[in-house]
């Protein structure tokens, strides 16, 4: 339902709950976060409201610069800790809005290959269909690209690899992100009220484009690889 993702120098844990807030309106049955700390993935989930997942970060925080965030609006899988996202399947962390039409098939098919599924999500196949891809196309961006080929259906999604500290994926087919510049850091959010409290310079992401954020900028693409200029656009509403 909602996502926002974190990249630059700032601490991303209070970046990315104060941004899932303004997307609270929203509705949601779950929330949860992960960051990325030197190659190794913290991750805190929790049913309900974003009250319960602030209690367990003060008790058990997440340190680090990079990081994603969800509010799970359930559609495959009740609402649970368990279902709710990011969800982690070896290296690879993901969030994901929206419906992945075909995961009985790809998770049949993750299954006969030995991943191991632990929610009962339609988004938990992004994170084993990418860890699999990454056997035979080892580059972490062409694995991302290659796997969300194989997906049918709508998502808007934000990818973390444990294996690449430094970088943040995010891409979109049929759900909404937007993507915000600031002064050597970056954004991506499901919506704009998300991420208006830290920048007004805005790119809106069109279906079957991807962003990939490394600490030194971020690049606009097709999800097939092709490389986008895109512009962003100032975006002078008050919150
Ligand atoms: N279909 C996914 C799930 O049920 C994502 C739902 C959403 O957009 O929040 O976990």
């Amino acid at each position: 339902c909602g996502i926002v993702g974190y990249i630059g120098g700032q601490e991303a844990t209070p970046v990315i709950v104060e941004g899932l807030k303004k997307l609270e309106y929203r509705g949601y049955d779950s929330a949860g976060i992960a960051t990325l700390m030197t190659g190794e993935a913290g991750i805190r989930r929790s049913e309900g409201k974003l009250i319960n997942l602030e209690n367990l970060l003060r008790e058990q925080p997440l340190h680090g610069t990079i990081g994603i965030g969800h509010t799970r609006w359930a559609t495959h899988g009740r609402p649970s800790e368990i279902n709710a996202h990011p969800h982690k399947a070896g290296h690879i962390i993901v969030v994901h809005n929206g419906i992945i039409e075909n995961y009985l098939q790809l998770r049949e098919q993750l299954r006969q290959a030995g991943h191991v599924f632990k929610s009962e999500t339609d988004t938990e196949v992004i994170s084993h269909l990418i860890e699999e891809t990454l056997k035979t196309e080892p580059d972490f961006e062409k694995a991302v690209r290659l796997a969300l080929t194989a997906l049918h259906g709508a998502y808007a999604v934000c990818v973390l690899s444990e294996k690449e500290p430094k970088t943040l994926i995010a891409a979109k087919l049929g759900s909404p992100m937007v993507v915000g510049l600031g002064a050597e850091e970056f954004f991506v959010a499901s919506d704009i009220p998300a991420i208006l409290a830290h920048t007004r310079e805005m790119v809106f992401m069109e279906d079957g484009e991807m962003a990939v954020f490394r600490d030194n900028g971020v690049s606009f693409s097709t999800i097939a690889g092709t490389s986008l200029d895109k512009k962003p656009r100032h975006i002078d509403w008050s919150p």
